[in-house]
């Protein structure tokens, strides 16, 4: 049974969508460590990337695993109600996200995805932000 009212679902909706979520905070604490400069939220590039460095023409998204579908990830379960409504939610999101990077990806930025299932393993996340942007 779904026992959320409207309200509060919107409400914990809100706090899930937050731009500033633990695991992209982390990030962008990371990022910022290794020295580099960055820019958040470009609302001038396709789907407002999260973490934008300019000179780089690098790109980190920060995708939680629930609202953008990651594929075969333990930590995306879906509700076991309201399928109807997730599903294609869901679905769009995933697809919304596609359509962005390919077109981020023509303009000529490179892109790295971090899922919020790979924020866990710090030492990881270091090695892979760090190859990424020295690459
Ligand atoms: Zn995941």
């Amino acid at each position: 049974m779904d026992t959320l009212t409207a309200n509060e679902r919107s409400q914990l909706m809100a706090k899930i969508r937050s731009k500033n979520s633990m695991p992209e905070m982390l990030v962008r604490r990371l990022v910022h460590s290794l020295g580099y400069r960055y820019r958040l939220h470009c609302t001038d590039l396709p789907g407002t990337p999260d973490i934008v460095f300019r000179g780089l023409r690098k790109i980190i998204l920060m995708h939680g695993c629930f609202w953008h579908g990651h594929p075969r990830c333990p930590n995306n379960r879906m509700p076991k109600s309201r399928l109807d409504f997730w599903v294609p939610k869901i679905t769009g999101n995933r697809k919304r996200d596609l359509k962005n990077a390919r077109e981020l990806r023509k303009q000529g930025w490179s892109i790295l995805v971090i899922w919020e299932c790979q924020t866990k393993n710090a030492k990881k996340l270091l090695d892979r932000v760090s190859s990424f942007l020295s690459s």
